[in-house]
This record gives C-alpha cells, structure tokens and sequence, in this order.
C-alpha cells in the first residue's frame, strides 16, 4: 500500500467511541470507515475477543495516537436498535447508578441482540389443529385431559409456540397431538405490522366509588403523572388497573405491566387476555431467546398492545407507550440484586416523566420510598380501603408462646383453632418462612451444630432426601450418622421447617390431607400452577408454606392464617426489618377471607407486648408505616438518608476489609457525608469467600452523587482493589 492511499483512507473514516459491554466506566475509540449513528450497534475487537457495543458519537477532532487504533468489524445496525426514550433511560440510569455504560446498554437488550444477531423477526413455529383434530369429539380424549385442553384451545386457533409455553400448557401433551396428527406445525411468519384495534373481551366489573375515583383521576389528569394506588388486599387494584388501562389502549397506545417475579402466572395472562380482546406478551423466563427477542420486537414496532413482564421488562421499548403499571410496587424482586443493580419502581417512575405517560404504583403495603413521595406531592394518592366484593376485613389474634409447650412449632391454642375450623369445612394456611425439615442439625449429646464448611451458616436438614443443605452455597452432603465432636449418633434436627410441619400436621389432623408449597415441593416446571390451583380449589384442606404463597394468589376458602414466628424481624439488624415484616403480615393476611367467610390471623410470638407489632395490629398497615417512617426521619435513613454501598470479597478477610479501608480513605471528607465501616456483611463468610461493606450515609441525594462521580475513577485504580470482587450499590436494599 502506497503513501497516499493511507493518506485518503485516513480522510474518509471517522474515529468512533463506543461503549462496550465490561466494566469500565468509560468508552473506547474505534477506527470506522462510516459514520454509524449514535446507539447502532457495532461489533468490535476487545483484546482477543470481538465483542458487541454501542456506537456513542463521533470524535470530533481524534488524538493523533501512538498506537495503532484498531478498527470496527462491523456495523449491525442501519439505525439505532434501542428506541428514544429507552436510550435516554439507560444513560441516565448508568448515571445514577455509577456503573458501566457499556454494560448497562448491553443490559437493555435481548440476549440474540447482545450477540450480534439482526434486530430482525424470524419465521416462528406455530401449531395449528387439523381437519381431524377439529373434528374429533373432544370427549374421546376425557383420559388425556392435557391433550384435550390443549386441543380444545387449537381448534378456537392456532397458538405461536411461545404462547403455548406461556400459559403452561404440557409440551408432551403437544407432542401427543402432533403424533396422533390432531395439530401440525407450520412456520408463521410475524409481521411487523401493528394490526390490532382496540376490543374488549369481556364486560368491566361495576367499579365501588374508591375504585370509580381512582380510575376517574387517572384519567382525568391534565399532567401525566405517578399514582400510589393503595388498596387493602383484595380491594380490586387490578380491576383499577385494568379499567385505567382500557381508556389509553382505546386510544390506540401501548401499556407496559411491571408484576415481581412470583406475580408473572398464567393467572395473570388470563386475566388481562378476558378483558381484552389484543395482542399481549409476556416477558418471562420460560421463553427462548428467539422468542424473547420476537415479543420484544413486537413491543417495539407496536404489534403487542400490552407487555407484562419482570423488573427487566422496563427497558423494553415502544412505539407508543402509553402507561406503565407497576404491581406490587413494594416488593423486593423489583431491584436487581447484583451487576447493575436498579429499581424497576423507581426507572418506571424516571421513564413515566421522560415519556410523558401517567405510571401507577399498586400495593397493600406501599414502600416507605413512595409513601413519603406521596406526602412530598411527588406522586398522587389513590386509595382503596374497603374490600371489594363481599370480602371482609381479617382479625388479628396474637398468642402469646413464651413458656408454652410447642408441636413443631405449633402452640396449642391455634391447634384447636385450627381444628374448629377444619371441622366447620374451611381451609387453613400456615405460614413459616423455611423450608427443609430443620433449619439446624444438632447433637442431642454435646451440642454440636453442623455448620457449612463455606459458609456461616448452618446446613438445614432435609429429611426426605436424607440430605444437609446450604441454603445460602448450595452445598450438600449425606446427613452424618455421628457427631463430629463427640462421636454420639443422638443427632437432631433443631428447629421446624416446612416438611417437619408437614409431617406433625399430617399426624394431629389425619382427616385433612396437607399441601405443602415451598421452593422444593415446585422444583418441577408446572407444578407450583398446579400446586395453587388445588389449593385454590380447596383440594387440601390444610396449606404449608412460604413466602410463594404470601403474594398475590387467591385463596378464597381460607378463613384462618396462622404464622409460627415473627419474633427474628422484630429485633433485626436490618433498618428495613420492621417494614418487611409489616408488610410479610399483611401480606399473608391478606390470604384469609376473601370470599365471603370472614378471616382469622394468628400470630405467635414471645413479645406480644411489642410497640411494632402492637401499632400493626391496632392501626393497621398504613399508620404503622407512617410512624416508620418518622422514625427514619429522625435517623437520617432512607427515604430521607441516602445510602450507597461498598460493598468486596475475597478469600482472605483482609483483602476484603484493606480493598474497602483503601476506598474509605479515598473518600472526600464532607460534613453531610458519613461513612460507616469497613464491616463485616451480615454473613461473613458465605461459598468461602469473605465478604465486608461500606456504607455512605448522604443527606442529599445531589451531595452523594457527586462524591460518587468524583471518587470512582480514582478508586478504581487502587491496586487493593485487585485482589477482591467489589461492587458499589446505589439505593440499596438488603444488607
Ligand atoms: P387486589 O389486586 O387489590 O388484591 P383484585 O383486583 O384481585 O384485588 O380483586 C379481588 C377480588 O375482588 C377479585 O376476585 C375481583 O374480581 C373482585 N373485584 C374487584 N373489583 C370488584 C368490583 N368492583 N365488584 C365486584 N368484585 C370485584
Ligand atoms: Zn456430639
Ligand atoms: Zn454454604
């Protein structure tokens, strides 16, 4: 190659930046021979490896380098892949939350998109029944109930594959049906046409006048704005919901469904699809990452009307958005707990404002964050306090346990409360937040307790698959026959968990079958649907479970609620414990008496007399929350402090405890900065690995994002800092 060519070559590119998916808080510059517009994607050579980042802009006059810059592979995009406003949300959230833009950018794509595929629909596999299949008399296939839901289901018309996936019907039964050439496959191409038109499915509910007020100002509203609709459990949001949301795709705009990751059921989908006659996704784990990436273009060129979906949903973009509704807007599965670790309540409410779209924020139990957004005028409040329908509110029933004789757990009073109503022909629940058989294994003769050998934390016994398991590493191991300390074989589980309650009900109350739902009685796909169906049906007269149940289902035969224990949040480390407890005990409550029998909540505890526990039984959640909330005024913490934190491990404490010193001294010195620790993280040691935290304490939120700004780039050169994990959390939520 001779002079000039170099010479012209170097006239006609561009030097680009682009921000490419590690973590490094800073862009890289690429050779382009185009001129790519900002936030297509661009593949590009990254040490040994080529990797997908965004194109963030031209260098206007490139440093001439002593090395040679490398250059972009390739352009994979002819526009910008994400829309407007959800380019604008990721800047603006890897701003706030001081984490890598190339990560956050890569964060807010499907995962085909992460790799480089085209933004583009493939063809998809759809079934449909054949002439045999519609023909068949459904009856003939009584013995195979699957194949003759699924069929029936075809024969009204034909399903995407994704469809069938989400709302669970069996893959087998599909199988079957396809061999018995009841239903074919066939290739359906997707168009990205936005084809629907606004139709109902079926009629609204009569709305009470709470309900007709909320809907009413929503509408109504001269500004869009975010709403706390809050609603005692069983008051009919979702109805709210629903009507709020007929009016915005009337006008032929989109809604976008955040719900918790326990919220995200067939239930669900088959709620809002018998209300409306529209095209709806749903973003959910079960999908491929085909179907992921075809739902997510079908939100972006508007083909689906509505879009329900977990905290990452909120980074899916639309041509028309019109809503965002946030469910359960307490909950904690709304925030990302490692990489980038963002709010989904808190980004809805951010893109609300920049989109211009009213978004509403529906709990039982409203966060203490939006319910001083409420009394700030942030936010406006929409209340229900009555039931809906003919539900009536629980009573509370506190059984003091100190001194008492226990049955795994179980007092003798709420026995026979219990077994009054299962002989009257009602449903029990009884909630405990373990699961396994004991929470500990125990030599009766020395006391020993089997500890995890990498975390600690104590193994749980689990009796049925004669195992001791980490919950916390995962680790697991035969349970030993002796004791490692003194060699006695008197071991004992120590404490109660689901199973064992499982097993002393199954003994006391040999009429009534039990059903257990916790995390291992659900492991196979389909079976925690089926598992709440029978308990929705009232199959099992007595319920045993965890915090799965303590959300969201109807449970409509339970009339009595009992949990085992509360006293650990109630002298918790944790500032947020009172709030989560108060919420868990609404919650679950709110399980009981939501047809017509009203419902009875028993709660056991040594320390009946508590102020906490006293205010949320006498002035319910609302009150409780707001004298939380004073306190944490008088405290500093959150909502009125801010917080971020440090947080590092590694195999040695010591590195972990120096990495994090070696920030703390880094640290500007401010008088509305305090800086906690380096500490100890609640669990030390957890898969061997040491683990410390630094807390910054901030009055205001402008003050701690600018400490932040200013410090990182010099922190993340400290050489300590190499020998650790370390991660900064903006806002954080469990520590
Ligand atoms: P939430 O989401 O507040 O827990 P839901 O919206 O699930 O409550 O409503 C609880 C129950 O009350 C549902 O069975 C629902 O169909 C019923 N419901 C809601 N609104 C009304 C109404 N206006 N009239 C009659 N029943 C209603
Ligand atoms: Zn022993
Ligand atoms: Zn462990």
């Amino acid at each position: 190659m001779n002079a000039t060519s170099v010479n012209s070559n170097a006239n006609t590119s561009t030097v680009i930046q682009v921000a490419v998916p590690v973590p490094l808080a800073r862009v890289f510059d690429y050779d382009c021979d185009q001129a790519p517009a900002v936030g297509t994607r661009v593949q590009v050579p990254f040490g040994a490896r080529q990797v997908v980042g965004f194109c963030m802009g031209a260098v206007p006059t490139p440093a001439a380098s002593e090395f040679k810059r490398k250059a972009v592979s390739k352009v994979l995009d002819e526009q910008p892949v994400l829309s407007e406003p959800v380019w604008e949300l990721l800047q603006w959230a890897a701003d706030y939350y001081q984490h890598p833009v190339g990560e956050v950018l890569a964060h807010g794509l499907p995962v085909l998109l992460r790799q480089g595929e085209a933004a583009s629909y493939q063809t998809t596999q759809a079934y449909q029944a054949t002439p045999a299949g519609q023909q068949l008399e459904l009856n003939e296939l009584r013995n195979a109930r699957q194949q003759q839901r699924l069929l029936a289901a075809l024969r009204s018309g034909s399903l995407l594959r994704r469809d069938i996936v989400a709302q669970e019907y069996s893959l087998s039964a599909l199988k079957a049906l396809q061999e018995k050439e009841l239903i074919e496959a066939y290739q359906h191409q997707p168009s990205a046409e936005r084809d629907w038109t606004f139709a109902i499915g079926s009629e609204p509910l009569q709305l009470n006048p709470e309900q007709a007020l909320a809907v009413a100002a929503i509408g109504a509203a001269q500004q869009p704005q975010p709403y706390l609709l809050e609603g005692v459990t069983g008051s009919g949001k979702t109805e709210v919901y629903l009507q709020a949301m007929a009016e915005v795709l009337r006008k032929g705009k989109q809604v976008l469904v955040i719900v918790p990751e326990i919220g995200l059921t067939p239930q669900t989908l088959r709620r809002f699809q018998k209300r409306f006659a529209v095209p709806i996704v749903m973003l959910h784990s079960a999908l491929s990452d085909r179907e992921r990436l075809d739902a997510w273009l079908d939100a972006k060129n508007g083909a689906a009307a509505i879009v329900i979906g977990t905290r990452s949903a909120i980074f899916t973009p639309f041509s028309q958005l019109g809503m965002i509704v946030v469910d359960e807007e307490h909950d904690s599965s709304l925030k990302q707990q490692e990489g980038f670790r963002y709010h989904a309540r808190d980004l809805a409410v951010v893109r609300g404002h920049k989109e211009r779209v009213p978004v509403i924020l529906g709990s039982a139990t409203p966060s203490l964050e939006s319910i001083n957004n409420v009394s700030q005028k942030r936010y406006a409040h929409l209340q229900l306090t009555q039931r809906a329908g003919q539900a009536r509110p629980t009573r509370h029933m506190v059984v003091d346990i100190k001194q008492m004789p226990l049955k795994a757990g179980l007092s003798v009073p709420l026995i026979e409360r219990m077994r009054e109503e299962l002989e009257r022909g009602q449903q029990v629940l009884v909630f405990i937040n373990r699961r396994g058989f004991a929470p500990a294994l125990l030599c009766h003769e020395c006391g020993w307790l089997a500890q995890c050998r990498r975390c600690d934390a104590y193994y749980t016994v689990h009796q049925r698959q004669q195992q001791l398991q980490c919950h916390h590493c995962g680790d697991q191991l035969r349970i030993p026959a002796q004791c490692h300390d003194c060699g006695s074989t008197q071991l004992v589980g120590r404490g109660v968990g689901t199973e064992q309650l499982e097993q002393t009900l199954t003994e006391l109350f040999p009429d009534f079958p039990v059903l257990r739902i916790d995390r291992d009685s659900t492991r196979r796909k389909g079976s925690l649907q089926k598992h709440l169906a029978d308990a929705t049906e009232n199959k099992f007269p007595l319920l045993v479970g965890t915090q799965m149940i303590a959300k969201g289902h109807h449970f409509p035969h339970v009339t009595l609620v009992a949990m085992l224990d509360i006293d650990g949040a109630l002298y918790s480390s944790d500032f947020r414990a009172a709030e989560r407890l108060g919420q868990l005990i609404t919650q679950v409550a709110g399980r009981a008496g939501r047809a017509s029998a009203p419902g009875t909540v028993v709660l056991q505890t040594h320390h009946p007399e508590h102020d906490l526990l006293q205010d949320l039984i006498h002035n319910g959640y609302a009150a409780f929350a707001r004298s939380l909330l004073r306190e944490r005024e008088l405290t500093q913490l959150p909502p009125f402090g801010q917080l971020a934190l440090f947080r590092a491990e590694a195999h040695e404490a010591q590195h972990a405890q120096a990495a994090l010193q070696a920030i703390a001294d880094q640290l500007p010195r401010h008088p509305q900065l305090m800086v906690l620790g380096p500490m100890p993280a609640v669990m030390e040691r957890r898969a061997g690995r040491y683990r410390y935290q630094l807390l910054l304490q901030c009055q205001q939120r402008g003050l701690r994002q600018q400490i932040l700004q200013h410090s990182l780039p010099q922190l993340q050169q400290l050489p300590e800092l190499r020998r650790v994990r370390w991660s900064l959390d903006v806002d954080p939520q469990d520590f």
